[in-house]
């Protein structure tokens, strides 16, 4: 079975990396599927986000990374994915996750959305926790890998 873990990944944190870890033990293939959301201002471009989640998931063959536009159950369908894979961190995650499991049900109904409670050390975690952290010159090595923390402090003119 195939799942799709579609989000911004604006960057990829430990946090993501776990549920991505944790799904490719459970689904045969894992597509990690970056949005490109022309409404939001990232940090980093589609292109680089997919080269920090590749180069973080390079020992995980079961799991390929690719972006994409539009509804998230429509690029499902054309990848013959079944299942939705969200990570769920605290109850506010739980509100909007819930609101969109339903209405991805009401356009697919098909495709099922399956979701990880997060673990326990990455609950507080996201990549807006980091990018606020590391715009001070505060310390993200221990929330990112160490490769996509030299990009973070490298966008932001900050010197290690
Ligand atoms: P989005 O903009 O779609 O929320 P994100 O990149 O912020 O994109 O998150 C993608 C998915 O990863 C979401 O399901 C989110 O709940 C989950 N996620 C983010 N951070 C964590 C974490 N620390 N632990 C578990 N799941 C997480």
């Amino acid at each position: 079975m195939i799942a799709i873990y579609p989000g911004s990944f604006d960057p990829i944190t430990f946090g993501h990396l776990d549920i991505i870890t944790r799904g490719s033990e459970l689904f045969e293939q894992v597509i990690v599927a970056v949005l490109c959301n022309p409404s939001k201002q990232p940090l980093f471009t589609v292109e680089k986000r997919i080269e920090q989640i590749r180069y973080c998931t390079q020992n995980l063959p079961n799991v390929e990374i690719d972006s994409f536009t539009g509804l998230t159950v429509t690029y499902a369908k054309l990848k013959s994915a079944k299942v939705l894979l969200r990570g769920l961190r605290v109850l506010s995650d739980f509100e909007k996750e819930l609101q969109m499991a339903h209405t991805n049900k009401t356009l697919q109904g098909e495709i099922e959305t399956v979701f990880l409670a997060t673990a326990k050390e990455y609950s507080f975690l996201s990549s807006s926790v980091v990018k606020e952290i590391a715009q001070f010159g505060g310390e993200i090595t221990h929330l990112v890998p160490k490769k996509v923390a030299e990009d973070i402090y490298k966008t932001y003119g900050i010197t290690t």
